[in-house]
């Protein structure tokens, strides 16, 4: 190691991913403890007491987290976000979607409803990476898929209502929720995994459902025709065991336990805003940060839409920016690099409400080191 960053500057704990992010000791501790002989929850049946217990948990939880609207419920099933859109796609869009795509994952929906025979031609709203696309009131769809954070780009969009009536609002916040502001009742579904701000493995999907959308996928999968909704992408079928405390096929179960100690421990400390806030605080560092530098710059130019979670960072084009991000990771300060096929000079932050902001800070003097050796 030839460049030496004095440990002085290290943060406590080196992981900055966008996802799977820092999981916090105390969740491993738990795990641990969910192991041991004396009252087992590790190892044993997820149709028993304790397992079903863990997912009242995180169930019940989640709907205080999110301060859930009346008739709202919580579901999960396994395959995490990805399958999720199989799930929508199956289940929840009558004939045509409209997609905000601003990023890779806004644009994977939509590559899911594109293919689906049974669907239409999606409406495809785009902005290139690094702005912000907003769906708009069309006639023409059931569906409005927009993501919450744009995790590939760092940009992040308000969850507000749009349409009317009969159409559904369906939100990714794969990695915005718990860690930014919303208020649920503005879209139909609010789905995300456990592995960015729950700070848990991957593996589940969650989706907090209006009652429109749950009517909506009882019409849709009792509608026929050439559609075929496998069980594992039914949302009714997921609902069903969801409100057994359940899911489909055996889940994860350390996930479940990482994931009710995080939701937990959100709401100890004071719940979304609490957290949202201290997400915010990390995120006002960075750019703050990169504006003082003459060799950074936010990413994301519109202020508004920079993420207060996952924060891009373009480096001048004299920096290495996969050199900086290898002298961090020899130094255990962890994947800050950028989405991979977004191909810009980048560094990338998660900023996910188990990350300490006295580490974030420590993360950016130890670029400022290496930048100033390596320039
Ligand atoms: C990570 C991420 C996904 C994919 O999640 P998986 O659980 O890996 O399928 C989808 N959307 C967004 C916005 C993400 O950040």
């Amino acid at each position: 190691m030839s460049l030496q960053i004095p440990a002085s500057l290290l943060p406590a704990d080196g992981r900055f991913g966008s996802g799977p992010s820092k999981v916090r000791p105390a969740q491993v501790d738990a795990v641990v403890a969910a192991g041991a002989p004396a009252r087992p929850v590790l190892g044993t049946s997820h149709r028993q007491a304790p397992v079903k217990d863990l997912v009242r948990r995180v169930r019940s939880g989640l709907a205080e987290l999110f301060a859930l609207p009346d008739g709202y419920e919580v579901a999960l099933g396994n395959g995490g976000s990805t399958a999720f859109w199989e799930v929508a796609t199956a289940s929840l869009v009558r004939e045509r979607a409209q997609h905000a795509t601003f990023g890779e994952f806004g644009a994977k929906f939509a590559a899911a409803t594109r293919r689906a025979p049974f669907l239409a031609e999606p409406e495809v709203v785009d902005a290139a990476p690094g702005g912000v696309a907003y769906v708009t009131p069309s006639d023409a769809v059931d569906v409005y898929a927009t993501p919450h954070n744009e995790t590939s780009t760092g940009a992040m969009a308000p969850v507000r209502r749009v349409g009317s009536g009969d159409q559904l609002v369906l939100t990714d916040a794969t990695s915005g929720a718990g860690a930014l502001p919303v208020d649920v009742a503005e879209t139909d579904v609010y789905y995300f995994g456990p592995q960015k701000a729950f700070a848990s493995d991957g593996g589940l999907w969650l989706a907090l459902c209006s009652p429109a959308a749950v009517a909506r996928a009882q019409e849709v999968e009792a509608s026929g025709g050439d559609r075929w909704v496998p069980e594992f992408l039914s949302l009714t079928t997921a609902l069903d065991n969801s409100r057994k405390d359940q899911t489909l096929n055996t889940p994860a179960v350390a996930t479940l336990v990482m994931l009710a100690d995080q939701v937990e421990w959100l709401l100890e400390n004071g719940g979304l805003e609490w957290s949202a806030g201290r997400c915010a605080a990390s995120a006002a560092h960075l750019y703050g940060w990169a504006e003082s530098r003459e060799w950074a710059t936010p990413f994301v130019a519109e202020v508004a839409e920079r993420s207060t979670v996952v924060g891009t960072v373009d480096l001048d084009d004299s920096i290495d920016a996969s050199a900086v991000v290898g002298h961090l990771r020899d130094h255990g300060v962890l994947d800050v690099f950028p989405y991979r096929k977004l191909g810009r000079n980048q560094i990338r932050v998660g900023m996910f409400p188990a990350v300490e902001p006295d580490d974030v800070a420590a993360l950016t003097a130890c670029v400022d080191h290496v930048v100033e050796r390596i320039a």
